[in-house]
């Protein structure tokens, strides 16, 4: 390569921002644990982006997916059945180092309330740091949710940016921060629509979960 290449590669390289995550400075000795909940119909590249980004810059011990039976937030919404988006969560994670399936709200059944789920964390796990996992749109409305003080007191909120959105707001007294990586434009709204319309989907879905999603016929 010639001279000229060789300086105008690294003034590229130079201008090009690689992701280097600020690591969470860890309590002594606490263990770090995550949750990720969600409707995950079906989970995407996106979520898996999100839990890499949030094992490296919270320091993460575990990270726990925890599949809602039925979101409060949607209440008109009729899910694909959870045992097909519980298969296709553990093919996602399979191989996956320190990610785990909790199909806890899936067993309660009716509407899944996080508070619920906090509480059995803190429960299970009294000396950890618990973060909890929320799109960066949700924050702003996080002290509508049931129990908010009591969520605010049990766990950090965790904010995903979504490419083109804004910084998430925590209204008081929920404390939180925003992950800096990585942001990808998909939706599982977006990906059933393209499923349904027959288009391809075979950059945003894991290829073992769009085996599954065909082998079922969902979203057709
Ligand atoms: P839908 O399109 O059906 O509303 P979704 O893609 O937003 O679904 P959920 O399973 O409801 O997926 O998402 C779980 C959590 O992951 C939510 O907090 C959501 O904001 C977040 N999330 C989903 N997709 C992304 C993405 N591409 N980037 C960052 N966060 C995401």
């Amino acid at each position: 390569m010639a001279c000229g290449d060789v300086v105008k590669l690294v003034a590229a390289l130079m201008r090009t921002r690689p992701y280097l995550p600020q690591i969470h400075v860890r309590d002594h000795g606490k263990m770090n644990i995550g949750l990720f909940g969600g409707s995950f119909d079906p989970v995407h590249l996106g979520h898996l982006l999100v839990a890499q980004a949030a094992r490296e810059e919270l320091g993460l011990d575990r990270l726990f997916f925890i599949p809602a039976a039925h979101s409060p937030f949607k209440p008109e919404n009729r899910p694909a059945p959870a045992s097909a988006r519980l298969q296709w969560l553990r093919l996602a994670l399979a191989g996956q180092t320190n990610c785990e399936v909790d199909d806890q709200e899936i067993r309660r059944g009716g509407v899944s309330y996080t508070i619920e789920t906090l509480r059995d964390y803190a429960l299970r796990f009294p000396h950890a740091q618990l973060f909890y996992l929320i799109g960066a749109d949700n924050t702003a409305k996080l002290n509508e949710w049931r129990e908010a003080g009591e969520l605010a007191r049990l766990a950090e909120f965790v904010a995903i940016p979504r490419p083109g959105g804004m910084a998430a707001s925590f209204p008081p007294p929920f404390r939180g921060r925003m992950l800096q990586g990585f942001p990808l434009g998909v939706s599982s709204s977006e990906i059933r629509a393209r499923v349904r319309a027959g288009l391809p989907v075979d950059h945003l879905v894991p290829p073992p979960v769009i085996e599954a999603i065909r082998a079922a016929r969902l979203y057709v």
